[in-house]
């Protein structure tokens, strides 16, 4: 028999097409669904994913890609790396004790914060960081990975399990005492082995252990720790491994994940790599004989069809090399980043529909060209459909808009600065606004209700009237800003009632994005996005936001925020053309904001807010490309943000964030006042700032709204004497860690209460 070319998958979407999992879980947070539905869901899920990609034509289908709220969390409760303040209620009640590590949890003496969260390398997918201290111990705790196998097995589905590497686990994890995560691995690599070999017992012949650490720059210890780390795991009872790296090439590390002793090596052969695979002649050079390599020949972050002609270039150097049956065709990461099925789209522009691919169809694209690899006849004709989609994305008239280039020419470095400096802007600021010291405010977003949300369905389908939709937003944002003068806030907001999601809000009024409706994409635990799809040109037709932000501002003495969107965060959470440098779509975004904020301006709004909580996760993994992406990306928000007279004062927020080695590049965008997130990390994260010097205002979060836990005075109070400790008065500014939108009103009251007595008392205390 001849040796055909194998289709292979990383992962799958977990959510469901439909968001099955998101709807269980609220239902079982909420005391509606009990554990044990909550978890038929999840196989139901499973099966039918595993199906689908079958059907699609994947040989090689993953497992344990499935997660209830997060893998790396999943992999820490594994690995029995559970923090001891959970540890009575995982004993009593794991589930629940998992989603308080995810979520927090307070009721009856329960009272547990949630384990931090940050971005999952440069996506917008947020992992769960493990908590580990020195002298750890590590041990098998649960059977999740082989439980998950054994189910697939019994659907006839032989599934190669999926976890993430001994490194990459360390490397994403902290340690909360100081000492050295890396120390870690020895006592860490048993617990890897055992479950190898359970795995083997389990019969399972393949096992995935992602390293996408081995994208990165890795100092000398961390490569010396992947090196230890195979050895060790390439003992005799075990699964085939295969090593999966992926966002980005493989760079200096290339001759290191080569030369790992596991039995095959999955790489990203597009991202990173201008020409087709140019790493890949190198790679072949290195790979010792024997070794399968899964070749990641379309982009698994990204929604456009692919170069079939491009992947199979790459797939046929490296048959010829390798020997057809060790090479594997596959995305180049796991498909969790993008939506699940094009075909549930009936509302696209098919035009624009015919240069796109999700999960379901990116499996089929896979199966195409192995097809036509292998010699399928019916081959040819998909090969042939999808290069004539590729050429009429490339020629198409929607996409390229002269009006938009021209403008991208006239901009000029004065586009990018402020008529003066801070301390200028400030005291005209302060002449206008009046503001008290330490004054309150929030991110923007009050709490999307059923009754919003059920009114922007209802608007949506036609069931209610334009005129009625807009009377009941207002109704809403009188309502909003007569809660926050009672309250006693000082700057307030119109609530963003209007918007569905940050970026879509605005991508709908834009020319250049086109919009799915399914196009759900997870972002952490039970959250999903739908991001735009940005194809074209873009340019603005008329006003996005004035109108709410007016009408709150006219129910008001006190200043109300006008709210954007910023260019880098509107890039960062799209779907992004990959036919032009990410830059300059970014350009393109920000002179459209740019008309935005002065329209704000004209319009009476004196506090603009410009979000960029994206702007970290934008850095490439290759420290060695940060300059140049925080080079473009401040520049686009300073196109944006500098058309404005001195008085009008420019917030920005950011959360999640590492500021450490970005703070140039946080003061370089010379907004006047910036909000983030702090309060899960107890303030940490104000430690850059206050060693940087940071001159501008600064509200560090005061409390963590992505749990319904109502913060307490004195904690608020506690984490405000920190951040006094190392801000100037003048300086620190008093808010929550980020928008209000996911919360309900009575806890959001509560804790906006609490917060602006906790601001009074240190009033109080400095007066
Ligand atoms: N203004 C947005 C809100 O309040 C900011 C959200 C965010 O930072 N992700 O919802
Ligand atoms: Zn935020």
């Amino acid at each position: 028999m001849t040796s055909t070319i194998k289709v292979s998958n990383l992962g799958f979407p977990r959510t469901g097409a439909h968001r099955e999992l998101k709807r269980a879980l609220e239902r079982h947070w909420r005391g509606e669904l009990n554990a044990e539905a909550l978890l038929n869901t999840a196989r139901d899920l499973r099966a039918r994913n595993w199906q689908l990609q079958h059907e699609a034509g994947v040989d090689m289908l993953p497992a344990n890609d499935f997660s209830l709220y997060d893998h790396v969390l999943d992999t820490a409760v594994l690995l029995n790396a559970i923090p001891d303040r959970y540890r009575a209620l995982c004993k009593r009640d794991p589930l629940a004790g998992y989603f308080a590590m995810a979520r927090g949890a307070q009721h009856g003496k329960t009272d547990l914060h949630a384990l931090e969260m940050t971005k999952w390398f440069d996506t917008n997918y947020h992992y769960i960081v493990p908590e580990l201290h020195a002298g750890q111990h590590f041990r098998l705790n649960g059977d999740k990975p082989i439980a998950e196998f054994l189910e697939a097995k019994e659907l006839g589905y032989t599934t190669r399990p999926v976890l993430p590497g001994p490194v990459t686990f360390l490397w994403l994890s902290k340690t909360t005492d100081g000492s050295d995560r890396l120390a870690l691995l020895h006592s860490l690599l048993p617990a890897y082995a055992e479950l190898l070999a359970k795995l083997r017992k389990a019969s399972a012949e393949w096992v995935q252990l992602d390293e996408p650490i081995l994208v990165l720059e890795l100092e000398e210890s961390w490569k010396q720790a992947l090196k230890e780390a195979y050895q060790a795991l390439a003992q005799k009872s075990r699964p085939r491994l295969l090593v999966a790296t992926y966002f980005g090439t493989l760079g200096n590390n290339l001759e290191l994940a080569a030369e790992l002793p596991a039995d095959g090596l999955h790489v990203d052969l597009v991202r990173g790599s201008a020409q087709p695979g140019e790493e890949l002649d190198a790679l072949l050079r290195r790979l010792p004989p024997g070794r399968v390599v899964s070749a990641g020949v379309l982009d698994g972050r990204n929604v456009w069809r692919s170069d079939v002609d491009r992947g199979m270039v790459m797939a046929r150097k490296l048959m010829s090399h390798q020997g057809t049956e060790r090479v594997w065709l596959a995305p180049s990461c796991s498909l969790l980043h993008v939506p699940v099925d094009l075909d549930l789209e009936d509302e696209i522009d098919p035009l624009i529909k015919s240069w796109l691919s999700f999960a379901k169809q990116k499996l089929g694209e896979l199966r195409t060209m192995a097809d036509s690899l292998n010699g399928v006849p019916s081959a040819r004709e998909r090969v042939e459909e999808s290069r004539a989609a590729l050429k009429s994305r490339q020629t198409s008239r929607r996409v390229h808009s002269k009006a938009v280039q021209k403008r991208l020419l006239s901009v000029t470095p004065e586009l990018t600065r402020r008529p003066q400096g801070y301390a200028m802007r400030a005291v005209r600021q302060q002449e206008l606004l009046q503001l008290p010291v330490f004054p309150t405010t929030t991110i923007g977003s009050f709490p999307q209700t059923p009754e919003v949300r059920e009114a922007r369905a209802r608007y949506k389908s036609g069931a209610l009237a334009a005129a009625d939709y807009e009377d009941f937003l207002r109704s809403e944002i009188a309502r909003c800003v007569h809660k926050q003068e009672e309250i006693g806030l000082d700057v307030l907001v119109h609530g963003e009632f209007e918007r569905n999601d940050m970026v879509e809000y605005f991508g709908e009024q834009l020319q250049g994005f086109v919009f799915t409706r399914h196009g759900w994409v997870q972002s952490y635990g039970s959250r999903c996005v739908k991001p735009p799809i940005i194809y074209g040109d873009v340019s603005r037709s008329a006003p996005m936001t004035v109108r709410w932000s007016a009408y709150a501002q006219s129910l008001s003495n006190r200043p109300v925020k006008g709210m954007l969107t910023g260019p880098v965060t509107m890039l960062q959470w799209s779907f992004v053309r990959d036919d032009q440098e990410r830059a300059i779509t970014c350009r393109q975004i920000a002179l459209v904001l740019r008309d935005e904020v002065k329209d704000l301006e004209d319009a009476g709004i004196r506090v603009i807010q410009i979000d960029e909580p994206a702007m970290r996760e934008g850095l490439p993994p290759k420290r060695s490309e940060w300059q140049h992406y925080l080079d473009w990306s401040v520049n686009a928000f300073r196109i944006a943000s500098s058309g404005v007279r001195d008085e009008t004062q420019i917030h920005t927020h950011m959360c999640y964030s590492e500021f450490n080695d970005i703070m140039d590049a946080v003061a370089a965008l010379d907004a006047d006042v910036i909000s983030i997130e702090t309060s899960r990390s107890r303030m940490e994260l104000l430690d850059a700032f206050a060693k940087f010097r940071y001159p501008n205002g600064i509200g560090p979060g005061v409390y963590d709204i992505h749990s319904p836990r109502v913060p307490g005075r004195d904690e608020i109070l506690e984490l405000l004497g920190k951040a006094r400790a190392l801000l100037a008065p003048s300086q620190l500014w008093i808010n929550p860690d980020c928008g209000l939108k996911t919360r309900s009103w009575p806890e959001t009251e509560a804790a906006l209460r609490t917060m602006v007595d906790a601001a009074r008392s240190l009033r109080a205390s400095e007066a």
